[in-house]
């Protein structure tokens, strides 16, 4: 078997969800939404049950990729050619697999940024590269370290991956981040993978899109998600935005792995689109996330945790250094004694670990799952 094979292991967060429902814990270890998907959503699901049911093109359907075009020059001001530079693939997994392969030579490092969501490491070797980690500062808010970063970049670093907004950290990228990422992959001729799955949900800052800084449209890829965008994780719809050149390469590898997305699921993902756009969705969703984040982070608080405030994304991270244990053994406490299910912040580390031991909850939750968290946390903790 591939021996690759044998440095990964089962996905920590499927892992949560087992053991959060063998024990009758909250589970606010693995991100995905536990309340229904917004009225106009499910109307699309529905909808979709006239729509096409056969293969549709491995490009995807093209009604969602005008939709998705005509969406991300309003909201992301990018500007794309529906035919050749909009992929649909089977999750927003799948598009930076398909960027990945799409990209790299055996061999190749492609730099990754920690903590960082657990996928990219695994994806990176399966591609047969070689994944290379640069700490975000944790003094002043996981900033990006631009000296460390320029420090990692070799003759053989092809990609830095972003992700943004961020998981497990919630932080959003500046722009003046984004500007020295972009300044580094220019002067070294660099691809970006940009992990935008979270791409509505900023709070107080604004979301910015790397793919629209000068000279990055021919080195970016952008990576969505119809899953985060409407609460429907299990559609396995994903997009990629990309110049017509790595779309090409991209598609090579897509037709290859999934042929193409569900149809009748990329049909609804257009519909849901289009309503989107008849309204103000994103703040919509913004005013929801706020005060999930809010609520979750002063229950963390009142149980004695300090928070790292997030301003992005589905999730907060505690500092539980406190309660005196490792962080796995917090973990562990926090679920089966608390009753309250997590993710240990080691999972998101492949070097140093976290700088603390901490513990990622997920707010992408029905207000009463969140309540039963909040009353766990005040009588356990
Ligand atoms: N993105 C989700 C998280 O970070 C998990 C996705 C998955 O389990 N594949 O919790």
């Amino acid at each position: 078997l591939n021996p690759v094979l044998q440095t990964f292991r089962d996905s920590p967060f499927t892992q949560m969800t087992l053991r959060a429902m063998d024990l009758g814990a909250v589970n606010l270890g693995q991100g995905f939404p536990d309340h229904a998907p917004p009225a106009f959503v499910q109307e699309a699901l529905r909808e979709s049950f006239s729509g096409p049911q056969q293969y549709a093109p491995v490009a995807g359907l093209m009604t969602l990729r005008e939709e998705l075009a005509q969406d991300a020059e309003k909201r992301l001001g990018l500007k794309l050619n529906p035919a050749t530079e909009v992929t649909i693939t089977a999750g927003a997994t799948e598009a930076v697999q398909g960027a990945l392969q799409g990209i790299l030579q055996q061999g190749d490092e492609v730099i990754v940024l920690e903590p960082t969501y657990d996928m990219y490491a695994p994806q990176v070797k399966l591609a047969g590269g070689i994944p290379v980690f640069v700490a975000l500062r944790f003094e002043g808010g996981y900033q990006l370290d631009v000296d460390a970063l320029k420090a990692a970049i070799t003759e053989k670093t092809r990609v830095i991956i972003l992700n943004t907004p961020h998981n497990p950290t919630g932080k959003v990228f500046t722009r003046a981040e984004l500007q020295a990422i972009a300044d580094l992959a220019l002067v070294h001729d660099l691809y970006v993978i940009s992990d935008e799955v979270y791409d509505r949900l900023t709070f107080e800052v604004e979301h910015l899109c790397i793919h629209t800084l000068e000279g990055m449209q021919e080195r970016t890829i952008t990576v969505g998600s119809a899953g985060k965008t409407f609460a429907v994780t299990g559609w396995r719809v994903g997009w990629a935005f990309a110049s017509e050149r790595l779309t090409k390469a991209l598609r090579g590898v897509h037709q290859w792995v999934s042929f193409c997305a569900p149809s009748p699921l990329q049909h609804a993902t257009m519909l849901a689109l289009k309503t989107a756009q008849t309204f103000d969705y994103s703040g919509s969703v913004q005013q929801g996330y706020i005060q999930k984040r809010d609520f979750l982070s002063a229950s963390l608080k009142d149980a004695g945790f300090p928070v790292y405030q997030p301003e992005g994304g589905y999730f907060v991270v505690a500092d539980v250094s406190h309660l005196g244990l490792s962080e796995q053994a917090a973990c562990d406490w926090m679920l089966t004694e608390v009753g309250v299910a997590s993710i240990p912040m080691g999972v998101f580390y492949n070097q140093g670990g976290s700088p603390f031991a901490g513990l990622r909850f997920a707010f992408c939750k029905g207000q009463e799952t969140l309540e039963q968290a909040a009353e766990r946390l005040y009588a356990g903790c």
